[in-house]
Parts: C-alpha cells; structure tokens; sequence
C-alpha cells in the first residue's frame, strides 16, 4: 500500500480562543493510504507539528505491507511511544476508509451499529465577551451548547448564556483552574443548570480531580487528562465521564477500546473532536452510537471544509451511506 501526507490549512469561522490560546487557522494534515483517507488535527497544546506527521507517514511507509485487512498486524507494527499521536490517529482512519471500500460497505455497518442512535451533538461557543458569547448561543438556535471558560471571568459567561438560552449547557475549562479556584467557581456556575464540566484541572493533577469530585455536584469529565485506556483506571472514582476523541487513542480501534474500559469503570463517554474538517469528525460519527454524549462540531466550526462527509439536521447527525467513511471532496 502507498502512503501519502499533505497539509490541510482549515480557517475557522470566528477565532477560536479557549484556555490554552486562541487560533483563527490549524494546520492539520490529510494523510491517504490507496484509496483511504484519514486526518491528523494538529492541536497546539500537544506539540505536533504538520512536519512531524508527514515524516512519521514517510517512516512507517516501508511497514504498511499490501494487505489493509490486516489493520491489527499493520497498527501494531507502527512506532507508537514518543511518535506522532495525530498520525497514527488518521493512518487508523485511512486504514478503515480503505477496508469500507473494498468491502463496500459504510463504517457504522462495518462495527455493527445502529445510526439512529448517534447522540445529538454540542456546538462549541468559544471563549469572548459575555454578551458576544451570549449572542452567538442565542443565534446558534441549537438546543446543546459547550461552553469554553477557563480563562476568566467565567461566570459572567455563564450567567449570560443562560439568560440568552433555554439550551442544555457543558462547560469545558481546558485545564484552566486551580484547584481553589475550581471549588469556588463550579458551585456558582451550578446556578446555572450545568449538565457537566471538561476538564476543570491542569492535566497530570489526577488527584484534584479526586478531590475536587468531593466538593462540587456538578459532574465532572476528563479530556486532557484521559489520553488513552491507559490512563483511565487512575481516574476511576474521581470523574463522571471521559471525553474521547480519535486524534488521542490513536483512531478508531483505539477509541473503540477506550470507551470500553470507561464502561468497565462506570465512567460516562462523551465522543469528541478537535478542530477539524468532515474527515476527521466523519469518522468519529461513525462510531458515535457507543457514546453517552457527542460533541462532533468541528465541520461547523471552519469555513473550508473540502470534504462532504456526515450532515447535520439542526443538532442530529446524519451518518453517509456511502462505503467506507463516505466522503465526497467538494
Ligand atoms: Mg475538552
């Protein structure tokens, strides 16, 4: 099988800013395996570069072989510890792409799953001043909102949201709080109908959010702290739920296994994206009917999606029949 990388620069709608900075454009890269297709987000706080995936794809080249079927032999074979995470996710994607294609069939059939029972999605409302935060959930007229905080002035986010909105409302903190400032903001928020908050502490305090999950009510998920399975049976006990995404467990093998050591440890499983097009988020949606909640927005969030992949009815995602992911460039 033939590898190739190049970039994709995807421009988003409005700047995006949450806790760790704020981005206007990403520079992800579309990585294609014969007729597959897959996509590496390259997300600023996890230090990867659109070079570094596109020499990881030209390291692993030699280790593909000629048989996509062979997806657990090939997946193993790749370097994974200290390599790109992001490349390794969309060789994952492309992997599967191709086998859809080969057998004919989309990916949702090819898992076993029910499209019907792909959660209704979040909209993600990036972090600004209040009334333009509350303006935009307003006009959004989606019925679940995500809130990014974390950054300041929190509160007032929140509060006017709420005031603009009768949606259901999760909060994402992106690692933002200190654990004070955690216990004395979240109980304020709560006024607010909060259905959950991401990720309220800095990634390694596993134990504050231990902590933490005895003083506040509120449920509390972790995405930055949960990279892969791996790390899940430390955060037993002191979270609600998990927020998956393909680009950390290294695709859709990885999310798959991932979402069953939550269940193992009665976690919940919000299925998630980063920034990126209908690639990425396409087959993220795929498998979606595994997940509790879904927060696959990314396609709503840039201005050049080249690709057609899964479509949107309001906050309902419709999954494409085509086989494989069932992309269509635009
Ligand atoms: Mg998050």
């Amino acid at each position: 099988m033939r590898i190739t990388a190049e970039p994709l620069d995807l421009f988003l709608r409005t700047t995006f800013t949450i806790a760790h900075g704020a981005s206007d454009v990403r520079h992800n890269v579309l990585v294609r395996i014969d007729d597959g297709i897959g996509e590496a987000p390259i997300v600023p706080y996890y230090h990867e570069s659109p070079q570094g995936v596109m020499d990881y794809c030209a390291q692993i080249a030699p280790l593909l072989g000629d048989d996509p079927f062979q997806i657990e032999d090939i997946l193993a074979r790749l370097p994974r510890a200290g390599a790109s995470a992001a490349g390794y996710a969309a060789i994952d994607v492309a992997l599967h792409d191709l086998i859809g294609k080969r057998l004919g069939v989309p990916l949702y059939k090819l898992f076993g799953l029910n499209p019907a029972r792909v959660p209704e999605t979040s909209f993600t409302i990036s972090i600004d001043q209040p009334e333009v935060m509350a303006a935009r959930a307003r006009d959004s007229g989606l019925p679940i909102l995500k809130i990014k905080i974390g950054a300041g002035n929190d509160v007032a986010m929140v509060k006017a949201i709420r005031n603009a909105t009768n949606a259901r409302l999760r909060l994402d903190a992106n690692a933002g709080w200190t654990r004070e400032q955690a216990a004395s903001i979240i109980p304020q928020l709560a006024e607010c109908d909060i259905e959950f908050i991401e990720q309220p502490l800095a990634r390694q305090d596993w134990e504050g959010l231990r902590w933490l999950k005895q003083r506040v009510i509120v449920p509390i998920f972790a995405d930055e702290s949960a990279q892969t399975e791996r790390d899940l049976p430390k955060l037993a006990g002191a979270i609600d739920g998990v927020v998956v995404k393909l680009m950390k467990t290294g695709g859709l093998r990885g999310a798959i296994k991932t979402m069953a050591v939550a269940r193992a440890l009665d976690l919940q499983v919000m299925l998630s994206c980063m920034v990126e097009s209908s690639v990425g988020v396409t087959a993220a949606a795929h498998i979606a009917p595994l997940a509790d909640y879904v927060d696959l927005d990314g396609p709503l969030l840039i201005a050049n999606d080249p690709f057609v992949g899964l479509h949107y009815d309001g906050a309902k995602i419709i999954l494409p029949d085509a086989p494989g992911l069932g992309l269509q460039s635009k």
